[in-house]
């Protein structure tokens, strides 16, 4: 999910700022997401069931 110029993984909620972190652009259902590297697996194994959805992590990361 893109928000106030970053770029956060819609499973963990990892930034850009974190440079350990490669964000990689993906769509559920209709909706563009973003996964980092290291849980790319757990979409792998996990579905679409470990993507939150951009509202889901908006309310997340604005707390
Ligand atoms: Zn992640």
């Amino acid at each position: 999910m893109k928000l106030n110029e970053k770029v956060y993984c819609n499973v963990c909620g990892a930034n850009n700022e974190d440079p350990t972190k490669v964000l990689v652009q993906a769509v559920f259902g209709q909706n563009p997401v973003h996964i980092c590297t290291s849980c790319i697996p757990s979409v792998i194994h996990g579905g679409s069931d470990v993507v939150k959805t951009n509202d889901e992590l908006k309310a997340q990361v604005e707390g």
